[in-house]
């Protein structure tokens, strides 16, 4: 079920803690379109099969001229054997959001919103430096509703020095109250070279704590169970039947294209990314080159990836899987890895799947790099 992503790189402002690739020049944002529309031609055989899902991300998606989100998405119908049926998901911005958009964005057959609201409090978003406000951040939801988004998932982010027990709780409670189907929730993380990382080292900001993070990522994962939704990827809960077809798909090793300055692309068994830089990717794409670098991944890459990936979501690492595609020693080794995490209760071994326990989704990524071949 393979799946197409579109990079949008283009900010109104610049989140402090952001390190994905965008530009705040947002002059060029129609060049770029039309270059993703020329990079998609170049690039109609990369997959094949049904694409059953288009993800806008970014970047800020929700920036794009309606023209130009239309145009892409029919360039892609014409392009790809699309399922009429697929999910199509725009990231937005709430400062972006009014009736007139969201009408629009159905029009052009977006049928899953996505917005970074990342919390309700002004005091919060000022510190992020993000470009709306607490107001906009709820008015927005209320505008999707009415507009007909019934499949609408925001983003929030925990573990600020601003955000206390009490407002997180506050922000998860105004987000299930809002009516939304699915959640993701990131731990804020203070990325190399970023505006955050900087004050920091200077102590104009107070740096964040991986203890407190701990603590709301306990706290979220209670509230949730009680909420009785589906805790089905680490940082993603849907209500039944409303996970991203779109990120599941990348969970199972689906394959996938992507366009777009510092996209990536996955077939199977190499991966690829477009040069994170819009000036020359559009020069480059001029000249019907699309600029990449690639990495053929070994077996054991491809092992590690399914080791890191299946053990962050609810259904966990199936053990029969890896035997099938790579092998019974590979699969008898892991089992024998994962039994120290057993014991300590990090993880279960249930129905020939290992799967971490809420204790063991604090620490999954060190679970799962202590178990790579
Ligand atoms: S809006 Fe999103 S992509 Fe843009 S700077 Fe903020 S976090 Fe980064």
């Amino acid at each position: 079920m393979p799946g197409i992503y579109i990079h949008i790189p283009f900010c109104r402002k610049a989140c402090h803690y952001c390190n994905f690739h965008f530009s705040t020049n947002t002059k060029q944002i129609q060049a770029m379109s039309e270059a993703i529309v020329h990079e998609a031609e170049l690039r109609k055989d990369y997959i094949s099969g049904k694409v059953e899902t288009i993800y806008f991300g970014g970047g800020t998606p929700s920036l794009l001229p309606l023209e130009d989100l239309s145009k892409l998405i029919a360039t892609f119908k014409k392009l790809f054997d699309v399922d009429p049926d697929a999910e199509i998901t725009l990231e937005s911005n709430p400062d972006d959001i009014t009736a007139e958009k969201l009408a629009g964005w159905k029009e052009a057959g977006v049928n899953r919103l996505s917005i970074g609201i990342q919390s309700f409090f002004e005091e919060d978003l000022k510190w992020m430096n993000r470009a709306h406000n607490a107001t906009q951040a709820e008015a927005c939801i209320h505008l999707a509703h009415q507009a007909g988004f019934d499949n609408l998932t925001i983003d929030l982010i925990y573990g600020t020095p601003t955000l206390t027990d009490e407002q997180w709780k506050h922000n998860v409670d105004k987000a299930l109250s809002l009516g939304i189907t699915h959640l993701s929730c990131y731990a804020l993380t203070v990325e190399a070279k970023t505006a955050l990382a900087d004050m920091i080292k200077k102590h104009r900001i107070e740096d964040v704590s991986a203890d407190k993070q701990g603590h709301q990522f306990e706290l979220l994962m209670q509230w949730m169970q009680e909420a009785g939704w589906e805790h089905y990827e680490i940082s993603n809960f849907a209500k039944p039947g409303h996970r991203s077809r779109h990120n599941s798909s990348y969970w199972k090793g689906a394959s996938y294209l992507g366009l777009g300055p510092s996209a990536h692309s996955f077939n199977g068994t190499s991966r690829q990314w477009n040069v994170a830089n819009n000036a020359l990717y559009l020069k480059s794409i001029e000249q019907n080159i699309v600029p990449f670098e690639i990495e053929q991944l070994t077996p054991e890459q491809q092992l590690n990836e399914y080791i890191m990936t299946s053990l962050r979501t609810m259904e966990g690492l199936s053990v029969p899987y890896v035997q099938l595609h790579w092998s019974d020693k590979q699969a008898e080794e892991i089992v024998r890895d994962a039994e120290k995490f057993l014991q300590h209760n990090l993880m279960e071994h249930k129905n020939d799947r290992l799967i971490l326990t809420q204790k063991g989704k604090l620490m999954a990524d060190g679970i799962a790099a202590d178990l790579f071949r």
